[in-house]
């Protein structure tokens, strides 16, 4: 075994999940390496203004991202960056888990944290305006919204709960949905059908996103009638879905049927030493504190497996 690559625990992904598991594990004094794709910091560096971080009143995602990285590095974490993880080997003692360059790593506990992205509409502009009049999130950006009229996408739990969450701010919600009917428990169509700030625009969907800087209005296509209109707005939230990073996890570790990794309490999954947390295990809400929280039980599972692992082996010596 090349020491120099082995570890006590590896971390799958460095965004506030992996990046709190990685401050918890190295301060704990255990060798600790992160590897992620991409900018380190995961999906809080796509958000220009976090307003929702307890003890910090606003502060860019890039910024706390960047806190979030010192701190584990100041603990001595590794944390390798714009390295995708394409292997690994969970099962045994000693985990190995191979990068899309070929380089091997292993440890004796692995936590997964790749988080992941919001189902988007795949249509012109889209790309232009996220952040500037497009949002995926609710919690996050509906206070940005106060006053304004807006457009939900979706027909789904999601889209009509937050819909109506989104009432608290905007002076209008209009319901975009593809069907004449909605995938939704009964309870939620009722509370949406009935709130005097939602309307419906059934069997239609945005086909472009206008503006200048911000965004300003959306194509509305009628999928009926085929008609096509320009429809003045300042905001459009998506909810179409979520795509948990865990392609590549696919036959190796339990997942739901939505490809999200299954956990139990403590953050532990079906195979001994291997931990998940963040956006990508099954659970509801979806928020930086949420995987920041994640991360801390994960990390403390992992150190405990450690030590008792360790307290076992030298017992297994002693014999
Ligand atoms: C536009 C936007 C605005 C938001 N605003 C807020 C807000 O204001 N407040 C709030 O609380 N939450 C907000 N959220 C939600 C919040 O960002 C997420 O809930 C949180 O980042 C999830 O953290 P995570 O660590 O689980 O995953 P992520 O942040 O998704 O990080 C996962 C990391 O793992 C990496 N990775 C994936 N696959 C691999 C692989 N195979 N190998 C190596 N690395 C991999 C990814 O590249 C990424 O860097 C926002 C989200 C978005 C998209």
């Amino acid at each position: 075994m090349n020491t120099n690559n082995h570890y006590d625990a590896i971390v799958i992904g460095a965004g506030p999940a992996g990046l709190t598991a990685g401050i918890y594990l190295s301060r704990a004094r255990l060798k600790t390496l992160i590897v992620n794709e991409g900018t380190v910091g995961g999906q809080m560096v796509l958000t220009h203004e976090i307003a929702n971080y307890p003890g910090v009143e606003s502060i860019s995602g890039y910024q706390l991202a960047n806190i979030m990285k010192k701190q584990a590095k100041s603990f001595g974490c590794d944390i390798k960056s714009n390295i995708e993880v394409a292997n690994f080997e969970l099962t045994g003692d000693l985990k190995r888990i191979t990068t899309s360059e070929g380089n091997v790593y292993t440890s004796n506990s692995i936590i997964l944290t790749p988080g992941g992205r919001s189902r988007t509409l795949g249509v012109m502009g889209e790309e232009n305006f996220k952040g500037k009049g497009i949002s995926y999130c609710a919690t996050c950006d509906g206070d940005f919204f106060t006053d304004k009229e807006i457009v939900v996408v979706g027909g789904g739990n999601s889209a009509l709960e937050e819909a109506v969450s989104l009432t608290k701010y905007a002076s209008k919600v209009s319901i975009v949905h593809q069907f004449d009917h909605f995938q939704a428990f009964e309870h939620a169509i009722e509370e949406a059908e009935n709130h005097p700030k939602i309307n419906f625009v059934m069997e239609s969907t945005i086909t472009a996103f206008y503006g200048k800087e911000n965004l300003e209005s959306v194509d509305i296509k009628n999928l009926k009638t085929g008609k096509t209109e320009n429809f003045k707005t300042d905001g459009v939230f998506i909810f179409i879905g979520y795509i948990p990073n865990t392609e590549f996890m696919k036959g190796k570790i339990e997942l739901n049927k939505w490809g999200k990794i299954l956990v139990k309490p403590d953050m532990s999954t079906n195979i001994e030493g291997v931990y998940a947390a963040g956006d990508s295990i099954a659970k509801r809400y979806r928020q930086i504190t949420t995987a920041v929280a994640d991360g801390t039980i994960a990390a403390l599972a992992a150190s405990n497996y450690l030590h008792e692992s360790k307290v076992k082996n030298k017992e297994l010596i002693a014999i």
